[in-house]
């Protein structure tokens, strides 16, 4: 017993085992999924941080780029105005007279035109007093531009070269001047002005389309547009600006263009840079390019390939917490298969339909069978090895399982016979369910034989009569009721015969006490062979003996009385013999007592009547 609690339990704990490592294996998968997510929460935060400061270091680069473009323009605006300034002595002559011939700079704009990209410029000629003496585009000269402009002024007491962003009545542009001198004194300005279609050409080239926009107020100052395209308050200061384009940005809200200023959204990149002359924001330069077209490949891939990494790496962690697991598993599923081993019990695991796993005890009792399969290939359950017998487990039928007996009744002892290649054995049978998904049940057998033999045996002893082996007198009471309870219940005949050896006590004193048990011992088995199975011989006083015969009408018990009457008559074998009969039969619903009494005292008549004789009551 303490045994198979033993292998009960390690089971139990073991199947228990089995839910804990589920948990944390559901643990571990929880944690690695969650890292997993953290992980490309940070790669993708990595990569909007990259993509961020990549979009700021090409907005700045982009924004250094239009400033060093600006400047060179300048540049080549300056250089020219100064070449013009020194050109020859004719320039000053003209500043002095205050009067220039027509056409006068025309030659070299339409020679300037051919040979760079510079498309447009003009070209101004002021005299010492800031009073314009002649315009490239226009015929208006004379007036006073010092008072209009700072630049003006400021050349008027420097004398120097200087370069600019303005806004006049045409548009926003790049300007230059250079002081002209006569005999070292200033007699005016040469300024020259260029806009900004060149450098828009020269960043197209590069995927980028600009946008110059003037700001807001300037324009009313604008009278003669030279592009003619505003969008609503904004003078465009280069030409060939698609009108989309424009709505576009507009739709955006212009403002935040007048600063340095990048931005992207699902299809463009951005970038704006103010057009500042001293600290004076006269407008802002922008531009714009298909998001698609921003090399961003490089993060990207950066990012792939760090994510293909990642998921690698964890791929990788997953397995190998796998291995772990099924290691520990494995190891743990081998020590409790130990123990179950060693218990002397067999312990089964078993569904409905048969085995699904059988400890090593098992094989040691169906020592046929070397593995579980085997035992299946010839036998679909245990159960076909149970013996039928009152008292033992039943295999069952399609109604009821053997299975089903054992877990409705927990408390009752279950026991099973069992024959394996012609030898019984009896076990004391538990069951419990293991699985309620699976319906598996683990099914211990003990093994009871020896004390279910002994108990067999104790059993006979207490109804047999020790010196004849024939019933004995307490065997009789029992089964006497019994079967009148029977014969009453299923309308059965049920007779009596009692037997009396003649002059026993005469055998006894001429020939001896044991002679006498010899007689006796001789009788009961000479008239037990004789007598039909289902008939009972009990002994059931010295040399009194009842013959139980169910099934018997008493016409038929008369018969057999006669039968063994003449028998034990002629039987020479030890000594002879006679007995005195008494017969009776069972009258339905009568106790015992009164059935007895008839019959005992039909032997007393026969004893009166000269013995040897069989006498009915
Ligand atoms: P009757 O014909 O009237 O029955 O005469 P009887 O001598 O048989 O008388 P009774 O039945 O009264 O005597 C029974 C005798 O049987 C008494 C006893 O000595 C003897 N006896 C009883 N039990 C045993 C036994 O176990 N062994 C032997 N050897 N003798 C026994
Ligand atoms: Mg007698
Ligand atoms: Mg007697």
């Amino acid at each position: 017993m303490e045994n198979h609690h033993l292998a009960y339990n390690a089971w139990g704990y073991s199947m228990g085992l089995f839910k804990k490592r589920n948990f944390y294996l559901l643990l571990i998968i929880t944690a690695i999924l969650g890292s997993l997510i953290g992980y490309f929460y940070f790669l993708k935060n990595t990569k909007e941080q990259m993509l961020d400061s990549y979009y700021k270091a090409t907005a700045q680069e982009l924004q250094k780029r239009v400033d060093h473009l600006i400047a060179n323009k300048q540049k080549a605006t300056l250089a020219l105005a100064i070449t013009l300034a020194k050109r020859d002595d004719k320039l000053a002559e003209y500043i002095k007279q205050k009067s220039f011939p027509s056409r006068y700079f025309s030659d070299l704009i339409a020679a300037y035109k051919k040979s760079t990209h510079y498309k447009n410029i003009w070209i101004q000629v002021i005299d010492a007093k800031g009073i314009s003496l002649c315009r490239s585009w226009a015929q208006l000269h004379g007036d006073n531009l010092s008072r209009v402009r700072r630049d003006i002024s400021t050349m008027m007491q420097q004398h120097q070269s200087m370069t600019t962003i303005s806004i006049g009545r045409f548009t926003l542009s790049i300007k230059a001047m250079a002081p002209v001198f006569d005999k070292g004194r200033f007699i005016g300005t040469i300024e020259i002005m260029s806009h900004f279609n060149s450098i828009a050409k020269v960043l197209k080239k590069e995927g980028w389309k600009s946008v110059v926009l003037a700001g807001k107020r300037y324009k009313k100052q604008l009278t003669h547009p030279f592009t003619k395209t505003f969008i609503k308050d904004y003078y465009v200061a280069n030409l060939g600006v698609k009108q989309k384009l424009l709505e576009y940005l507009l739709h955006k809200g212009m403002k935040r263009y007048f600063k340095n200023h990048y931005e992207s959204d699902q299809y463009n990149f951005i970038v704006s840079h103010p057009l500042l002359y001293h600290k004076k924001l006269l407008g802002t330069y922008i531009l714009i390019k298909p998001l698609d077209m921003i090399q961003t490949a490089d993060i990207e891939g950066f990012v792939f390939r760090w994510l293909v990494f990642g998921v690698i790496i964890f791929m990788v962690l997953a397995g190998v917490v796998n291995i772990y697991l099924y290691i520990i598993l494995h190891k743990q599923k081998n020590y409790y298969k130990k123990i179950i081993d060693s218990s002397n019990n067999i312990v089964l695991v078993n569904d409905k339909k048969s085995i699904v796993d059988a400890n090593k005890t098992f094989f040691e009792y169906f020592s046929k069978y070397k593995t579980l399969e085997a035992f299946k290939m010839e036998n679909s359950c245990i159960c076909n090895f149970f013996v039928r017998e009152d008292g033992y487990l039943d295999r069952g039928d399609t109604t009821y399982h053997w299975i089903d007996t054992i877990i409705e009744h927990p408390k009752a002892n279950h026991k099973v016979k069992i024959k394996i290649n012609e030898k019984i054995y009896y076990f004391a049978v538990n069951a419990s369910l293991i699985s309620q998904e699976k319906n598996h049940y683990s099914i211990i057998f003990s093994d009871i034989t020896k004390e279910e033999l002994y108990k067999n045996e104790l059993e006979t002893l207490s109804i047999k009569d020790a010196l004849t082996d024939v019933y004995n007198r307490r065997y009789y009471e029992n089964q006497i009721e019994k079967e009148m309870h029977s014969a009453k219940r299923y309308h059965y005949d049920l007779s009596l015969i009692m037997f009396d050896i003649d002059f026993f006590k005469k055998i006894n004193d001429a020939h001896g006490h044991s002679v006498g048990d010899k007689v006796l011992i001789h009788l009961s088995k000479s008239i037990s062979s004789s007598l039909r199975e289902g008939d009972s011989l009990c002994r059931i006083g010295g040399e009194e003996f009842m013959i139980i015969l169910p099934h018997t009408k008493k016409e038929d018990a008369i018969k057999i009385a006669e039968k063994l009457r003449v028998m034990v008559a002629n039987d020479r074998e030890i000594l002879p013999i006679t007995i005195s009969i008494g017969v009776t039969q069972y009258v339905s619903g009568e106790a015992e007592k009164y059935l007895y009494a008839r019959v005992d005292k039909a032997l007393y008549s026969a004893k009166e009547n000269g013995r040897n004789q069989v006498i009915i009551a």
